[in-house]
């Protein structure tokens, strides 16, 4: 009986693998057709200031909306991105739209693009944000740049170049997903991060422990001490704002203020925000 089953599950397994093959296949045969398409999208999510309540920067997030398969997420169709190269002319796209949206913003609020290591690696990578910066009018101090740990495995002379360049030109730097990769301090300690966005799996779950409250605030004391500013991600409750609010997080982001949104809908929560200071001002 157990030969059988084990037979099976090898079968199983197999159909499985060659699915997902399949739908790799298919995904990059779509991807580069997406744009032109125009099945992409750029959404965008507040990262709010957590003295104040102020929005002080969006996060453009990607979307795919396929005619077929409905929305698709990045984390499913950004690998495949890498893997087969199109994420240079996907990363440029996507750099180019979301600056051209934040151009529109009041000149305080700052907008966050997420970067991936073969995107940053790729020849003219800097140029292309640059000339993405110049064409939609936006101020390269407005652009803070979202990179993960990944990015540093191989220690490579063209990304040090990249954030040298662009840091030059006043282009900010975040370090996402904090405390998931490896040796995260000698990077923080190596790059000019302005920000650290502590990953969201350390706020996950209905309330922050005791441990993970610790770890928050030695973050938070570390990055008071670089003049970093510390994000947490993922934040769906109150509790957890709080939580992380008294652990020292200057700056947070979450469902509990706002999913990723499309660009006339970012531009209204930033409205709304205005007039709504217009109103305590004349009130008082
Ligand atoms: P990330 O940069 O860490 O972005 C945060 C992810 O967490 C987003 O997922 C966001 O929608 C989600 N999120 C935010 N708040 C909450 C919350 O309170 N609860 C939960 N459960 N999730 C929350 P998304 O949009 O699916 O993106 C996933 C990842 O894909 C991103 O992680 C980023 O690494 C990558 N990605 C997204 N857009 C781009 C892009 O334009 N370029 C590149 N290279 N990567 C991108
Ligand atoms: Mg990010
Ligand atoms: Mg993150
Ligand atoms: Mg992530």
């Amino acid at each position: 009986h157990a030969k059988v089953n084990g037979r099976r599950q090898t079968c199983f397994f197999d159909a499985a693998m060659s699915r997902d093959l399949a739908r790799r296949r298919e995904v990059e045969a779509e991807l580069r057709g997406a744009i032109q398409k125009n099945e992409l999208s750029i959404f965008f999510q507040p990262i709010v200031d957590l003295s104040t309540g102020r929005i002080r920067t969006f996060e453009a997030l990607v979307r795919w909306f396929h005619p077929k398969k409905g929305e698709m997420r990045p984390d499913e169709f950004i690998p495949v991105a890498e893997e087969t190269g199109v994420i240079v002319t996907l990363g440029n796209w996507i750099t180019a739209q979301a600056a051209r949206a934040a151009a529109q913003w009041p000149a305080d609020v700052t907008l966050a693009v997420n970067l991936s290591p073969l995107q940053i690696k790729a020849p003219g990578a800097a140029l292309g944000i640059i000339n993405a910066l110049r064409e939609a009018g936006l101020d390269p101090a407005r652009l803070e740049l979202e990179v993960t740990e990944s990015l540093f495995l191989d220690d490579s002379e063209a990304t040090d170049a990249f954030i040298r360049e662009l840091s030059e030109r006043g282009v900010r730097f975040a370090l996402d997903d904090f405390g998931t990769g490896y040796s995260s301090l000698a990077y923080v300690n190596k790059y000019p991060f302005r920000k650290i966005k502590v990953d969201r799996s350390f706020v996950s779950g209905p309330d922050v422990s005791r441990r993970t409250e610790a770890i928050i605030r030695a973050v938070a004391e570390m990055g008071a001490q670089l003049d970093m500013e510390i994000v947490a991600e993922g934040l769906e409750t109150i509790e957890q704002v709080t939580a992380v609010r008294d652990a020292g997080c200057t700056l947070g982001q979450g469902y509990y203020f706002s999913r990723a949104v499309p660009d006339y809908l970012a531009a209204m929560l930033l409205a709304q925000e205005r007039d709504e200071e217009l109103m305590r001002k004349t009130a008082s």
